[in-house]
């Protein structure tokens, strides 16, 4: 008898969580969602971010308003996130940095996988080598003398630890040999204005910020980071063919909640992101900037999943192997 009431009441109570769910999913979104970014306004996820939260404000019909918290290579933000309400009100759009962090920063605030309901990727998207206008060397291979000549003289702009930047110019310290001396930002956005100003020496950033400025002649390019060339910079070399073989990196954007978000309002976010990666004016925006919105069935929380877990497994062998870490 008592164990067939605790059956009842367990079932009653569970019909009422999800009667809950339903209702409350039903109306959601009925305020604006804030989606971070845990980097600076005008850096490349920043401008992935802005792409997306557009489409998704049309298909929500509720404003998605982007939040730049910047700081420790995007672990700020990505800790912001950890910690907010699972209410579906903060979405999160970060990179390649969330498998990263985790190898690199002996204490981290938040479980990259488990602090978090993941979404779906978002975009995969190529870097490119790129220096301030009157930087002296004319093309990659003048340009890994120059930097092994003159190692600690020669400024490298990232993103801080765990930033796409910082990754790839950990890995080509080690492919070239030549230890840089780092200027952290809290975004590549800010970053790409000094090294217009001639503050900084180079960096590696993705072509969502570097595009416009190696079009408008306002930086140097040397090479792009992905197998293939990429269609909005036809002059620009891979780094392969130009003097670094097998030197490759693209940086994935993926979206997230903070975990624990009702299922049916998880679904509705999904589901604009679905719309987003199939939206023309997202794929049109991202050609503009040399990349373009994955297929729909990478799109989903699953794949984000299994993609986010094994890049963990990846980096942090290589990040081992580097013997690199942040405190
Ligand atoms: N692209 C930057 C990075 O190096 C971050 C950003 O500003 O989006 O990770």
């Amino acid at each position: 008898m008592i164990r067939n009431l605790t059956k009842r009441t367990l079932l009653a109570a569970t019909a009422s969580v999800l009667l809950g769910q339903a209702a409350f999913a039903q109306s959601y979104p009925d305020k604006p969602i804030t989606m971070i970014i845990p980097f600076s306004a005008g850096g490349p996820t920043d401008t992935v971010g802005r792409i997306f939260a557009q489409s998704m404000t049309t298909y929500l019909k509720q404003q998605v308003i982007v939040e730049n918290v910047g700081g420790a290579g995007g672990t700020l933000g990505a800790a912001r996130v950890a910690r907010s309400e699972p209410n579906g009100y903060t979405i999160f759009l970060h990179h390649i940095g969330q498998s990263t962090a985790p190898a690199l920063y002996r204490k981290l605030s938040y479980n990259a996988v488990d602090d978090f309901t993941p979404i779906g990727l978002v975009a995969d998207v190529p870097m490119t080598l790129v220096a301030r206008k009157d930087f002296p060397a004319t093309d990659l291979k003048g340009l890994i003398s120059y930097v092994q000549a003159n190692k600690t003289k020669v400024t490298y702009a990232n993103a801080g630890m765990g930033s796409a930047s910082h990754l790839c110019g950990m890995l080509l310290m080690s492919a070239i040999k030549a230890d840089l001396t780092t200027v952290p930002y809290e975004g590549t956005g800010p970053a790409m204005n000094d090294l217009m100003g001639g503050q900084v020496d180079f960096m590696c950033d993705q072509t969502t910020n570097t595009t416009g400025q190696i079009k408008g002649g306002k930086i140097k390019a040397y090479a792009v980071t992905t197998r293939n060339k990429v269609a909005s910079l036809p002059n620009l070399p891979t780094a392969t063919s130009a003097g670094l073989p097998g030197f490759e990196i693209a940086v994935w954007h993926a979206m997230y909640a903070p975990k624990g978000i009702p299922k049916p309002v998880a679904d509705k976010l999904q589901a604009a992101l679905q719309y987003a990666v199939k939206d023309p004016m997202v794929k049109q925006k991202l050609a503009d900037l040399g990349t373009e919105p994955v297929a729909a069935n990478r799109a989903t929380p699953a794949a984000l999943d299994q993609f986010l877990r094994s890049e963990i497994v990846k980096w942090t062998r290589i990040i081992k192997a580097a013997g690199v870490y942040a405190d």
